[in-house]
């Protein structure tokens, strides 16, 4: 019986374990979503299910008076913002936030819902030619596996995992039609580029190119068929790598010609040869070490693509320049320096690239401002990371979540629970994870993590983890978001965030918030000859290296700033929340294992959520409200409006007429009337809507 509930706030009582069950039992009658009241959640069954995102399944919920009455899908949330934004006397901007652990499915969520709209608000009228309609929704949909290629790579934990953060805004215009899109992205994680993760792999594209490059492009970018390069680890593992001509295939679509990819394979090609340098170490520390007899052919091959001097590039590795008053003074670097240097070009230049790609995507699907006025925002940020060894990345990544389950709670239950409590509905409280003080630990001010984590950046001291490590013991004792173990030989610190407790390395913390890049690197690419390696280097600061760091923006402050913005587009729209279960480790087609699944319930407090939802209200938690000066629910109006036209009743005598009129004798289950506002269930709605048709 258990998965015939479609809504878990069905199930009785909710606790934990009932919730396991009931989608346990979903899962293996090969359902895969449940509404959780408000949210939805998506169990990943690992495996392609036919007809389950079909063109027919999206015209039917598309077409549906009442699409949710239908099977929980993700096609239920897509529609119902796309009503939204239609429905409201005031249109209002929609966002899709897609949550979940790293293999979970947000990016292939994220990707139907490009996919739905692509459809459903495609263009046959006339008004347009069918050309450029088509151009457009083609173009959106394609800048999918172009960033997925060059953001997303193999992991242990998904063989297609981004590694960067995403928020998309589909633009539509007054007819609700897809007229364009821009793209956010956040993150990008640059260290894959020059060190992978054991067992990892770097991003798809240079494995998309390695595999699918012809013999003649092979000869132009330098890559022998049987050259074995440093930084492409596991290239036996063959994964989303038959793809380069679907990622040839999009660039060509959103308008990048061939000259520019060109330019683009070389420079990823020359980054490919810069991993196989390397030095060796120096007899003195007053001379600069020397290559490795092996590195000679690839520094001048990476010369080559990148269009810069080998003896510059060489110079720029193995010497240090520091700016004394109007002076330069050069200092060789030791072997462990130079492959630092090396590792910073290869970053510095991938995160340009794709910073570069991003743009270029922005320029060729974004409408004119003035041809939309609404859009729909789809959220595909990383979840949650828990890692043996974490760093500032997974400190950024966390403090992303504990952002939007902020926004979650805010949203959803305090929202909800203190209207109730000010409408004075007999309300009995659901206990919620409330994460300000985690967000304080490490945003807060004057003090927290960032806040001291940019102090030592800017001063700029020789050992970084034992004052750091020091300075967040003292100054951050009273927060019970934080912990230590003294006895570990690692500095770390503990932060206990919603989704669990975490450990942080403080070693490199530091250098990796500073991020500093060298000027003579920055230098060194603004001559390049490479068009766009110019192009993209060309408005770059190269910095002061005496007063390193002072001018530069942070990681985390960058970061920050963001997720700021973010969360200010989110706050102005209307969210709908899909959480997003991994059911095993291991990526198993239809294979549940219940400790995965409560973990990740616990993790993002799906158990409080349907508490809250379904207290109140036993039906569905789609609860309409209909404030008494008749401005909130479009088609709660309209019914109470025809209504009112025909008894020309108050609200609560209007609602005895129309209760007793429906012969509902539990008045209480289906309608509460609070102060100023009267809160109708979902199941209340659909008998006035009945009602509303006869009359
Ligand atoms: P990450 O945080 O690592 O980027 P993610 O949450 O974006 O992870 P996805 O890449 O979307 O995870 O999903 C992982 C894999 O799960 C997909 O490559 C796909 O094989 C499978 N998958 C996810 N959702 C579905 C689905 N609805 N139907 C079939 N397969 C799915
Ligand atoms: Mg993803």
């Amino acid at each position: 019986q258990l998965h015939t509930y479609d809504d878990l706030t069905k199930v009785n009582p909710v606790t934990p374990t009932t919730v396991l069950k009931c989608l346990q039992a979903r899962y293996s009658m090969k359902v895969f979503y449940t509404h959780a009241g408000c949210t939805l959640v998506a169990l990943n069954p690992f495996q392609p299910i036919p007809d389950l995102y079909s063109l027919d399944v999206m015209k039917e919920y598309h077409l549906a008076p009442q699409p949710q009455e239908f099977k929980p899908h993700i096609f239920i949330v897509a529609e119902e913002a796309y009503r939204n934004v239609r429905g409201q006397l005031e249109p209002v901007n929609q966002s899709l936030v897609v949550s979940g652990e790293s293999g979970a499915g947000k990016t292939w969520t994220s990707r139907c819902l490009m996919k739905y709209y692509a459809t459903v608000a495609a263009s046959s009228s006339l008004m347009k030619s069918q050309d450029t309609v088509e151009r457009i929704e083609r173009r959106v949909l394609d800048s999918n596996p172009l960033m997925e290629a060059f953001g997303n790579t193999c992991t242990l934990r998904n063989n297609n995992s981004s590694r960067f953060g995403k928020y998309i805004q589909l633009q539509l215009d007054r007819c609700q039609l897809l007229v364009g899109a821009s793209v956010q992205t956040y993150l990008l994680e640059k260290t894959r580029v020059s060190c992978q993760p054991a067992n990892e792999r770097n991003f798809h594209i240079f494995y998309q190119m390695m595999k699918g490059a012809t013999d003649e492009q092979r000869k132009e970018w330098k890559l022998q068929h049987d050259q074995r390069f440093v930084w492409l680890p596991n290239s036996e593992k063959h994964v989303e790598e038959d793809s380069f001509h679907e990622t040839v295939k999009a660039m060509v679509h959103l308008g990048i010609d061939a000259e520019r990819q060109r330019q683009v394979f070389r420079i990823l090609s020359g980054i490919l040869q810069l991993g196989n340098v390397s030095f060796s170490s120096s007899a003195n520390e007053s001379q600069s070490c020397d290559l490795d007899e092996q590195s000679e052919g690839f520094l001048h091959r990476a010369a080559e693509l990148l269009c810069v001097s080998a003896d510059e590039l060489q110079t720029c590795l193995r010497v240090r320049t520091l700016k004394a008053g109007k002076q330069s003074v050069f200092k060789p670097c030791s072997q462990a320096e130079c492959g630092v240097k090396r590792d910073c070009l290869a970053k510095v230049i991938y995160a340009q690239l794709f910073e570069w790609l991003v743009t270029f995507i922005n320029n060729s699907v974004c409408a004119d401002k003035s041809t939309w006025c609404n859009f729909i925002g789809v959220l595909d940020v990383y979840g949650f990371e828990c890692f043996q060894n974490n760093n500032l990345e997974q400190l950024c990544i966390n403090y992303a979540n504990e952002k939007l389950q902020q926004h979650f709670v805010a949203h959803y239950l305090r929202a909800q629970q203190e209207e109730y409590v000010s409408e004075g509905l007999e309300w009995s409280f659901v206990k919620y994870q409330d994460n300000q003080s985690c967000l304080d630990l490490i945003e807060g001010s004057p003090v927290s993590v960032f806040s001291l984590l940019n102090e030592e950046s800017r001063l700029n001291r020789a050992s970084d983890a034992t004052t750091l490590r020091v300075r967040l013991e003292k100054e951050l004792r009273d927060s019970a978001n934080i912990s230590w173990d003294r006895f570990s030989k690692v500095p770390h610190f503990t932060v206990t965030h919603y989704a669990g407790k975490v450990n942080y390395q403080i070693e490199g913390m530091v250098e990796k918030n500073k991020d500093p890049v060298p000027p003579e690197l920055i230098s060194l690419l603004q001559k390049s000859d490479n068009p766009l390696l110019h192009q993209i280097f060309s408005d770059k600061e190269t910095e002061n290296p005496n007063n390193k760091g002072l001018s530069k923006v942070t990681v985390v402050s960058k970061f920050k700033n963001s997720l700021e913005s973010l969360m200010k587009i989110l706050l102005a729209t209307t969210p709908h929340y899909t959480r997003c279960i991994k059911p095993n480790p291991d990526c198993k087609p239809l294979t549940f294992e219940k400790e995965e699944v409560i973990m990740q319930l616990e993790a993002c407090g799906i158990v409080e959520t349907i508490h809250i939802s379904a207290a109140g209200f036993p039906i569905r938690c789609r609860i309409f409200i209909i404030t008494h000066n008749w401005n909130n629910e479009r088609r709660a109006i309209m019914f109470f409006l025809c209504l009112c036209m025909c008894y020309l009743f108050e609200v609560d005598k209007l609602l005895s007429v129309v209760l007793h009129h429906l012969s509902c004798e539990d008045r209480r289950s289906l309608v509460h009337c609070g102060r100023t506002k009267v809160f109708l269930t979902q199941t209340m709605v659909n008998l006035l809507e009945d009602q509303r048709k006869k009359i």
